[in-house]
């Protein structure tokens, strides 16, 4: 593999930047960390911007002191977390970056956590949900709230598991939106949504189950409705700890307790 005889050696780079972690991964693989670092350290230092389309490949090969397969190897990594995005025939860009985004990546490895890291999950979930309920308390307007009213009244009349499952994650997905940060709200729709609604209505077409998250959700609606945010927070923190009473419940060993629903 060529590098232009003015090029740092990547392993002397990597050790100068402090980015490679002490494996005993083949060459190639080191190769293409420091490439994924240099590209990376492009983004940090404002080099290259959000929707910025990168040089040909072999100019920033060359100015980066890097192999053309390093490079390309970096791309497809980074295009895989969304950081670059390939158009066919055009070129490689950097995406939007934004949180939402780059959360994706995230919401995948989620996917593919234990039961007692999902405890973890549903721990940082009642951590933030009732934080972010409260700024969204403070900070919806009349438009929102009428939004809000007719998300309840989806859940409402949902009668299928599939219904039932959408129009509560809509619900709070509202409410994190409406929180107006858009890092809280990725975190909380990664963390909370993605990952547990595949088993949080299975019990969806119970009908006790679904008139008590009703309740719950319409305790929030008036809290948010009262522009109270202590009274929303605590109204949140109450919806969030049920459900994450059921999941506890649910993962002891014992058999599972035949109530409460997990993303209620
Ligand atoms: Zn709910």
């Amino acid at each position: 593999m060529a590098f232009p005889s003015k090029a740092r050696h990547p392993m002397n780079a990597a050790k100068r930047l402090g980015e490679l972690p002490a494996r005993k991964s083949p060459v190639p693989e080191r190769l293409t960390d420091v490439a994924i670092a240099r590209v990376k350290e492009m983004i940090t230092s404002g080099k290259l911007v959000p929707g910025q389309r990168l040089p040909r490949e072999q100019d920033l090969a060359r100015e980066l002191g890097l192999s053309r397969n390093s490079l390309r190897e970096a791309v497809r990594a980074l295009t895989l977390i969304k950081v670059l995005e390939v158009r066919q025939g055009d070129g490689t860009y950097v995406t939007s970056l934004e949180p939402r985004l780059l959360f994706d990546a995230v919401a995948f490895v989620t996917h593919l956590l234990r039961d007692h890291q999902m405890l973890e999950v549903w721990e940082v979930r009642r951590l933030l949900e009732p934080a972010a309920t409260a700024l969204a308390a403070a900070r919806m307007t009349a438009a929102d709230h009428l939004e809000l009213a007719d998300r309840i009244e989806r859940f409402r009349i949902a009668t299928t598991a599939d219904d039932v499952m959408s129009a509560d994650v809509e619900f709070h997905r509202f409410i994190y939106h409406c929180a107006g940060n858009s890092m809280l709200e990725s975190v909380l729709e990664t963390l909370s949504l993605q990952t547990l609604q595949v088993r949080a209505w299975r019990k969806a077409t119970d009908e006790r189950h679904r008139q008590a998250a009703l309740a719950e959700h319409t305790q929030i609606y008036r809290a948010i409705l009262a522009r109270d945010p202590e009274l929303a927070r605590a109204a949140s923190a109450m919806h969030v700890a049920e459900g994450e009473s059921w999941l506890r419940d649910s993962a002891a060993p014992l058999p599972a307790v035949d109530g409460g629903t997990l993303m209620s």
